[in-house]
C-alpha cells in the first residue's frame, strides 16, 4: 500500500466516537490507507454489542477506501500470562471476546500485550500466554493475534526478541499469530533502533529470532523515555529521543513497507498532521 505516494502503509490509531464507522472517515483525513482502533472501552471489561448496521456501515466505509491490515487493539486490562485462576477465566473471556468482535469488524490484525508476570517468574508467564492463546483459538476464526514488544515496565515479559519467539514458538496454529513491533517500546527495553548500525543489528536479531515473516504489524513511536529506561512513554515523532534519525530506520526500510504502521504519539490525531510532515520530510529526503 502507499500513503501519499511513498511506499510506506502507514495509519494511526483513531477514535471510534459517535460510532466505529467514523474511524475509516477519520483515518481517511490524513490519508492513512490503514488504521487502528479500540472495538472497545479499553479500560472496561464489559463491553456494548456490535449492532449488525454498525458493522456493516463500518465494513463498507473500510471497503469503499480500499483500505487493508485493519488492526484493533485490545483491552489493556487483559492479562494472558496471569496464573490466579479468577484473573485468568476473566482474561481468557475478555479475549475470545476481542477475537469475535474483531471478525465481525473483518478486521486483519488483533494486537495485545502479551501480559505480565506478576509475582510468578517469566516464564511461567510466558507459558500461560502461549497456553492462553492455543485454549482461546478456535478454527472457525479467522483475525491473526499479534505480541505486541513490551518496553520491560514492571513485570510485563515480550520485552526481548527471543521471548516472543518463545511464547509463539508454542502456539498450535501459526500463521493465527505474528509480532506487533512497537518502535517505542523496543527501543524502551534497550535495542539501540537509532543509529544505522545498531537499527541493521537490531533487525538482524529480529530476523533470527521471531523471524521477519512473523513481524505483521508496528506502532510508530518517538519516545520520552531513553533507549533501555524501560519506560512505556510514547512522544510526538521527531520530539523523542528517538529522533527523527531513530524512526527514518523504520520509513525508509523497504521490506518494512507493506506492514501497516500505525502513530500512537500521545496528542493523538490532534498531532498527527505534524507527525505526518515530519515523515514526510524524512521520505523526501
Ligand atoms: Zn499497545
Ligand atoms: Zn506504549
Amino acid at each position: 500500500m502507499t500513503f501519499r505516494g511513498y511506499s510506506i502503509t502507514l495509519g494511526g490509531h483513531v477514535s471510534t466516537a459517535g460510532g466505529i464507522w467514523n474511524a475509516p472517515l477519520r483515518a481517511e483525513k490524513f490519508g492513512f490507507p490503514t488504521f487502528q482502533i479500540f472495538s472497545k472501552n479499553q479500560m472496561q471489561w464489559n463491553a456494548k454489542p456490535i449492532l449488525e448496521k454498525d458493522r456493516e456501515d463500518f465494513k463498507l466505509k473500510v471497503k469503499e477506501r480500499k483500505m487493508e491490515k485493519i488492526m484493533i487493539h485490545a483491552s489493556y486490562l487483559l492479562n494472558l500470562g496471569a496464573s490466579k485462576e479468577l484473573q485468568r477465566k476473566k482474561t481468557l473471556n475478555g479475549f475470545s471476546e476481542e477475537i469475535r468482535r474483531a471478525d465481525l469488524l473483518d478486521a486483519d490484525y488483533l494486537v495485545i500485550h502479551p501480559g505480565s508476570a506478576g509475582d510468578g517468574t517469566e516464564n511461567h508467564a510466558m507459558s500461560n500466554i502461549t497456553e492462553a492463546i492455543n485454549e482461546s483459538f478456535r478454527d472457525d476464526q479467522r483475525v491473526t493475534v499479534l505480541l505486541e514488544t513490551a518496553a520491560g515496565q514492571g513485570s510485563n515479559v515480550g520485552y526481548t526478541f527471543e521471548q516472543l519467539a518463545q511464547m509463539i514458538d508454542g502456539v498450535q496454529k501459526k500463521d493465527r499469530v505474528g509480532v506487533c513491533f512497537d518502535t517505542c517500546h523496543v527501543f524502551a527495553s534497550g535495542y539501540d533502533i537509532r543509529s544505522k548500525e545498531g537499527y541493521a543489528e537490531s533487525m538482524d536479531r529480529l530476523s533470527s529470532t521471531v523471524g521477519l515473516a512473523m513481524l505483521k504489524g508496528m506502532h510508530l513511536n518517538d519516545s520520552k523515555g531513553e533507549k533501555g529506561s524501560r519506560l512505556d512513554r510514547h512522544e510526538q515523532i521527531g520530539k523523542g529521543k528517538l529522533g527523527l534519525e531513530g524512526i527514518s530506520n523504520f520509513v525508509t526500510d523497504k521490506r518494512l513497507s507493506k506492514i501497516p504502521m500505525c502513530l500512537e504519539t500521545p496528542l493523538g490525531e490532534d498531532g498527527y498532521d505534524r507527525d505526518i510532515e515530519n515523515i514526510l520530510g524524512i521520505l523526501k529526503g
